[in-house]
C-alpha cells in the first residue's frame, strides 16, 4: 500500500492516501467520525480504534495522508503546530542540547526559552544560517538541530542537506519545520531530515479555519513520539482532522497559485522606488538564498517579507491601509494578509534580540494568498501611494 501510494503524483496521493471509501458505509469522503469510544466485540476484540485520544478513523486518514505527501513513514497529527513541536522535543532529556537558526517562528522561541529551558533543554542559536553557522554550534551534547526553511519572517534559505549531515555527524537528529514550503514546494526528509514538523493551520489546512500540527518520519523516531501523543493527549478533534485532509486535496493547485502571485508581488515590489527598502523573497535572483532555493524547492513560496523605509510610520501606515490583505496573523491561507512582526508573531521576542536579527519596526510580512494577481498589487499599490498622509 505505502509503495503504491508513494511511487503516485504528489497531487494523486493528497486526494487519494488513506482516502478509501469508508469500509462501513462506502462513503466516498472520509466521514468525520465523532465518537469518543468504540464498541468492543469482547474486552480487546476491535476494529483498531479503542477511544480517540489513542486513535480516531478521521485522524488516522489525515496522518496516513500526510505521511504519504512528505514520503515518510509515519505522520502523526497535533492539536497545534506548537503541540507537535513540544511532542518532538518530548524525546530529549535536560542537559541535551538543541541547536537553532535564531530567525525562528517566534512561538518556538518561546517554548524553548520559556518551557524548555527552565526544564532543563539548553537551547543555542546561530546567527549564521550558513552550515558553517550550526558548524560553529553544534557541541558533543547536541541531541536535535531544528530548522525552518524559508525562515520566518526574513526567508533565509538553509541547506537541509548539508545541516543535515552536519547533525549525523555530531550524533544528533535534524527536525525540519516545513511549514513555510509544504511537502509540494520541498520534501525535508528526502534531503536527509529526520523529522519534519507542520503547523497545519498554515498552507496544508490552507483556509485559515483550523489550528493543527503534525510530525512526519521513520516508524522508529515516530514511536516514542506517539506514545507522547497519547499519554500527553494533545491530538485534534475529528472535525479538526477533517478540515486539514480537506485542505490537502487542493495543496498543490493553491500552492501553484500563492507562488505565482507572490513571484509576481515580489518583482513589482522590487520595482518600487519610494518607501520600498527591501524585499526579502528567495525568487528573486538578488536573494542570497536564491540557488540554493532552486535546487532545494519545487518553487519558492507564498511568502514576501519588505522592509519599509520610513520605518514604523510607514508600516504602521501599510499595514491599516491594504483592503484585501487582512491586517492578521497567521500565513497560508487562500487569502492574503499582511503583518508586522516585531509587534505581532515575533512580539515574543525581547525588542534588542529582534532588533539584532533584523526583525525592526519597518519590517511588514505578506502571506500572499489566491485571489487574482492584479487586485493584489492594485491593493498594496494604494496603501503604498502617498496621497493623504
Ligand atoms: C504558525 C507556526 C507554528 C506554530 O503553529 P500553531 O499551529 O500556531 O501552533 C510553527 N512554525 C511555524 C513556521 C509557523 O508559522
Amino acid at each position: 500500500m505505502a509503495n503504491e501510494s508513494r511511487a503516485q503524483g504528489f497531487s494523486t496521493r493528497a486526494i487519494h492516501a488513506g482516502q478509501a471509501a469508508d469500509p462501513a458505509t462506502g462513503a466516498t469522503v472520509v466521514p468525520i467520525y465523532a465518537t469518543s469510544t468504540f464498541t468492543q466485540e469482547a474486552p480487546g476484540e476491535h476494529k483498531g480504534f479503542e477511544y480517540s485520544r489513542s486513535g480516531n478513523p478521521t485522524r488516522a486518514a489525515l496522518e496516513t495522508c500526510l505521511a504519504a505527501l512528505e514520503e515518510g513513514e509515519q505522520g502523526l497529527a497535533f492539536a497545534s503546530g506548537l503541540a507537535a513541536t513540544t511532542a518532538v522535543l518530548s524525546l530529549f532529556r535536560p542537559g541535551d542540547e538543541v541547536v537553532a537558526a535564531s530567525d525562528l517562528y517566534g512561538g518556538t522561541y518561546r517554548l524553548l526559552e520559556r518551557v524548555f529551558r527552565p526544564w532543563g533543554l539548553a537551547p543555542r542559536y546561530t546567527d549564521d544560517p550558513r552550515p558553517e553557522g550550526f558548524a560553529r554550534v553544534i557541541t558533543p551534547v547536541t541531541r536535535l538541530v531544528w530548522i525552518e526553511t524559508p525562515t520566518n519572517p526574513l526567508l533565509q534559505v538553509l541547506d537541509i542537506a548539508a545541516i543535515a549531515e552536519l547533525a549525523h555527524r555530531a550524533g544528533a537528529l535534524l527536525a525540519v519545520d516545513n511549514t513555510f514550503a509544504s511537502p509540494y514546494l520541498q520534501q525535508p526528509l528526502r534531503l536527509g531530515a529526520d523529522l519534519v514538523v507542520h503547523s497545519t493551520t498554515k498552507y496544508l489546512g490552507g483556509h485559515s479555519d483550523v489550528v493543527g500540527g503534525a510530525v512526519i518520519g521513520r516508524r522508529d523516531l515516530l514511536e516514542p513520539i506517539r506514545f507522547y501523543q497519547n499519554a500527553a493527549g494533545a491530538v485534534p478533534g475529528p472535525f479538526d482532522a477533517w478540515l486539514v485532509l480537506r485542505g490537502l486535496k487542493t495543496l498543490a493547485i493553491r500552492m501553484e497559485r500563492h507562488c505565482a502571485n507572490a513571484a509576481h508581488l515580489a518583482a513589482w515590489l522590487a520595482e518600487q522606488r519610494a518607501g520600498v527598502e527591501r524585499v526579502y523573497y528567495p525568487g528573486l535572483p538578488s536573494h542570497p538564498g536564491h540557488d540554493l532555493a532552486r535546487r532545494q524547492m519545487r518553487d519558492f513560496g507564498g511568502m514576501i517579507s519588505v522592509r519599509l523605509a520610513g520605518g514604523a510610520e510607514a508600516a504602521r501606515r501599510l499595514l491599516t491601509r491594504t483592503r484585501l490583505f487582512s491586517l492578521a496573523e497567521s500565513l497560508g491561507g487562500v487569502e492574503s494578509l499582511i503583518s508586522h512582526p516585531a509587534t505581532m508573531t515575533h512580539a515574543s521576542i525581547p525588542a534588542e534580540v529582534r532588533g539584532a536579527r533584523g526583525i525592526d519596526d519597518g519590517l511588514v510580512r505578506l502571506s500572499v494568498g489566491v485571489e487574482d494577481y492584479d487586485d493584489l498589487r492594485d491593493d498594496l499599490q494604494q496603501a503604498l501611494a502617498d496621497g493623504g498622509s
